[in-house]
């Protein structure tokens, strides 16, 4: 059958950073949701569906076969990177899984990561620690989205493996550790999912903070970690309009 696929408004935000006739991979791809939206759109596209669990793989065939899109997405069992040589794929998509699990996949074959011109990341959380890694890995982060669907907030990082491309970050190591929580254009802009993110997790962080506080033995470093992130948090959300010279 070759009805249309349909998708969340969270992927197809994924969706609008990969380039017509796109050749890429999207690790953890569960129902295959992604590229079977994106290959149906676009004939000239090619995908490489990853998936490391037997029952994804299975609904990810699935979706490839009800789609008749078997002629641009190759479903493979493995984790992670794994499943892809280098040359195979011109972006990487990894989405809907925590910050520290797609650092891991990406630093597990760095190789391959390092070998495509794109990748783009939407971690459910830990963001801090994708944007670290591409600064890391000779990529820069280009775009950033923060958007609200059914009661979560999501982020969506997109960097290149380009040199001599604008670098959003600070050269201060205080303000660019801010840029990595917060995220370099998020900041600026301030959208209303931004506002609610940060007001969530400021409240989170004081409620910890007091905590700490009240245990036997106070860890003084960890908490004072938390109290500049505490800061940082209360600097944006009460701060009115962009704030080039801060962050
Ligand atoms: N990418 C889809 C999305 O954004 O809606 C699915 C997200 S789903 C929450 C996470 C998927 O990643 C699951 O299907 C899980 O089996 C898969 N996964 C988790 N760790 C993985 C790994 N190391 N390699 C490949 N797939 C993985």
């Amino acid at each position: 059958m070759n009805s249309n696929v349909s998708l969340s408004n969270r992927l197809k935000i994924v969706a609008g950073y990969l380039p017509q006739g796109a050749c890429f991979a999207d690790i953890g791809s569960d129902h295959a949701y992604l590229p079977a939206y994106v290959c149906q759109k676009d004939p000239e596209a090619k995908a490489i569906a990853g998936e490391v669990n037997q029952g994804p793989f299975d609904s990810a065939k699935k979706t490839v076969q009800f789609h008749q899109l078997e002629e641009q997405i190759e479903v493979r069992l493995g984790d992670g990177l794994t499943v892809l040589r280098e040359g195979e794929a011109d972006q990487i998509v990894i989405a809907g899984m925590g910050g520290a699990l797609i650092t891991s996949i990406l630093e597990t074959q760095a190789s391959i990561a390092e070998s495509v011109d794109r990748i783009i990341a939407q971690p459910n959380v830990d963001a801090r620690e994708v944007r670290r890694w591409f600064d890391q890995h000779g990529f820069t982060l280009i775009a950033e989205e923060i958007m609200a669907e059914q009661g979560h907030i999501y982020e969506v990082l997109v960097a290149d493996r380009q040199i001599n491309v604008f670098s959003p970050y600070n050269d201060n190591d205080q303000i660019k550790e801010k840029q990595f929580l917060l995220g370099p254009y998020l900041v600026n802009e301030k959208n209303d999912a931004f506002i609610k993110k940060w007001t969530w997790e400021k409240a989170k962080l004081e409620r910890i903070i007091s905590q700490m506080q009240q245990a036997k033995q106070v860890n003084y470093e960890r908490m004072s970690e938390f109290q500049t992130e505490l800061n940082w948090m209360k600097e944006e959300l009460y701060y009115e309009g962009t704030n080039d010279e801060t962050c």
